[in-house]
C-alpha cells in the first residue's frame, strides 16, 4: 500500500502552498497520475479520504486525471498511446528502443483553496 504515503505527500505539497499562499482551506485537488506510475487510483482515494481528515484539507475532493501511456520508437519513429500501463516493443516494428513520454505522472494539477 504505497498509495497512503503517496495521498500524504500529496497531502503535504497541497496543505503547504494552501498555507503559503495564506489560504484557510483546501476545497479541491486535482491530480495527474500516469498509468505508469503504478498508483492504484482507488487506492489513492481511500488513502487520501482517511488521511485528510483533521486538516484543513477536511472537505476537500480529490479529482485524479489518469494520464495514458504514450511516446514514440525511435526505431521506426512511430508514436503510440496505449491502454495498458506497461509498452515493451514497439507495435508497428517490434523494436525495445522506445521513449516514454506521458504516463509515469504523480503530480498535483489544480487546487481549489479559500
Ligand atoms: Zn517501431
Amino acid at each position: 500500500m504505497h498509495e497512503v504515503s503517496i495521498a500524504q505527500g500529496l497531502l503535504d505539497i497541497a496543505i503547504e502552498h494552501c498555507k503559503k499562499g495564506g489560504y484557510q482551506r483546501i476545497e479541491s485537488i486535482s491530480v495527474k497520475i500516469g498509468k505508469a506510475s503504478g498508483v492504484v487510483p482507488d487506492s489513492l482515494l481511500f488513502a487520501f479520504e482517511t488521511l485528510k481528515i483533521g486538516t484543513i484539507a477536511e472537505k476537500a475532493s480529490l479529482t485524479i486525471n489518469e494520464i495514458k501511456v504514450s511516446g514514440y520508437c525511435k526505431n521506426c519513429e512511430c508514436r503510440f498511446s496505449v491502454e495498458e500501463a506497461y509498452v515493451l516493443e514497439c507495435q508497428k516494428c517490434g523494436s525495445t528502443q522506445l521513449v516514454i513520454e506521458t504516463g509515469r505522472e504523480l503530480n498535483i494539477d489544480e487546487m481549489e483553496v479559500f
